[in-house]
């Protein structure tokens, strides 16, 4: 795609990397066909070529309005389409240049700005979301079943093993995961045990940022990267041989710190150094299989899981079918999920900002994984585990808590 950016931008940082993205896309349309908004909205403006030629557009000084804005925002970032780009498009970091330069051109309304600030002080927040869903969990009984159903009910997370093994990675401290479900790093940390690794819990790690940034707050995103890389650092000058993360949604931006923080002159070598050691819990697991293989019970019956993939997982960072071929080893027969590659609506904060569209995703994607009776659905991100929690009454896990209660640990219930 020929470009003439306009002068602002041109030389800029920003402006030079949208201009290389822009230039890769030959405007095939491939992409359409993967695009979950297009599928349900029919709109080239709600499809990754549509929104391409918007921020294009854009870039080369047309003006913007909120009807850009809306079309930005309905896009739910899963990169679905990077996935069928045969050109290499990363449609991703674009759009993220797009969304923060729309906004600071149309602003939002009183009520968005209001509804993003309170995500955006609440979410990230561990003490702030665990009192919240603390207190809405004690209310639950009280509330109308709709409501009910949107409260995760409590997993207990079992015991955190005691031996300390030569082997180390580091735990990311996260945000709602630890109050949501706390089982999924306790089990990872059981399995990773079992395999003679410990996963070391860095209590200053804290949220990874993906929400603030996906909120366009790019550069209190970046704060909570370098938070995190300064409560790493020590541990990864000891020896620590990876971050382990168990959210693929934290996952993804954990990976994208030497990106993002590139041209910060005290940060980008360990920012650089820390995405290269960050590792999804199933690459993990995977190297070390055969041990892990070894240890766990036979399963006294036939057991069908749908797994359902997250985006952050097969998009994000391209691992599809690693926890598929650990679950099928494990002896888990898998169910077919038709449309695997299609988003399930959570998608960060998405399922709140961008509710119906969302909903209308959820109810597909749960008519999906329940088409092959499965046992249990299993999950790699704990976003994707509490929305689709509240559109199914088939029990959700982590896959690794399934893993776990292999080892012999009792699988934390749904409350
Ligand atoms: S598939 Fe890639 S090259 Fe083709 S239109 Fe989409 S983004 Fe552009
Ligand atoms: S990121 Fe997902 S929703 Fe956004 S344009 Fe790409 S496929 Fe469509």
């Amino acid at each position: 795609m020929q470009t003439r950016l306009a002068d602002w931008i041109r030389e800029t940082p920003m402006g030079i990397e949208a201009d290389a993205i822009l230039r890769k896309c030959v405007h095939c349309g491939f992409c359409l066909a993967t695009c979950p908004t297009y599928d349900l909205l029919g709109d080239e403006l709600d499809s990754p070529r549509g929104r391409i030629y918007l921020m294009k557009q854009m870039l080369e000084g047309s003006p913007v309005s909120r009807r850009t804005q809306l079309h930005l925002d309905r896009c739910l970032t899963c990169r679905a389409c990077e996935t069928t780009c045969p050109s290499g498009v990363q449609y991703g970091r674009l759009v993220d240049i797009g969304r923060s330069l729309v906004d600071e051109r149309v602003g939002r309304t009183a009520g968005d700005r209001l509804r993003r600030w309170f995500l955006k002080n609440t979410l990230p927040s561990r003490p702030l979301f665990a009192g919240a869903l603390g207190a809405a969990r004690l209310l639950r009984p009280l509330l109308p079943r709709a409501l009910r159903r949107r409260i995760p009910a409590r997993r207990e997370a079992g015991a955190w093993p005691a031996t300390l093994h030569a082997r180390r990675v580091l735990r990311l401290g996260g945000c709602v995961q630890p109050a949501i479900a706390p089982s999924i790093d306790a089990a990872a940390a059981r399995v990773l045990d079992a395999i003679g690794i410990s996963l070391v819990d860095v209590p200053r790690s804290g949220c990874c940022g993906a929400v603030t940034f996906h909120l366009n707050d790019q550069h209190g995103a970046l704060r909570y990267a370098r938070a995190n890389i300064d409560a790493w650092w020590p541990f990864v000058e000891a020896g620590a041989e990876a971050i382990v993360i168990t959210a693929s949604g934290c996952g993804t931006m954990v990976k994208d710190y030497g990106h993002l923080l590139q041209h910060d002159a005290r940060y980008a070598a360990k920012a650089a150094r820390i995405a290269e050691l960050a590792k999804d819990i199933s690459e993990v697991i995977a190297a070390e299989r055969a041990v892990l293989l070894a240890k766990l019970a036979k399963l006294p019956r036939p057991h069908k899981v749908a797994f359902q993939s997250p985006c952050s997982l097969q998009h994000g960072q391209r691992l599809a079918g690693v926890v598929e071929s650990l679950l099928r080893e494990a002896g888990y027969t898998l169910t077919p999920v038709p449309d695997a590659h299609l988003c399930c609506g959570s998608a960060g904060t998405y399922s709140i900002l961008q509710p119906e569209l969302s909903q209308r995703l959820l109810h597909r994607k749960v008519r999906a994984l329940e088409g092959g009776f499965p046992d249990e659905i299993a999950t790699a991100n704990v976003g994707c585990l509490a929305h689709l929690e509240t559109g199914t009454a088939v029990p959700i896990r982590h896959w690794i808590e399934l893993i776990d209660g292999r080892l012999g640990f009792p699988l934390a219930g749904r409350g």
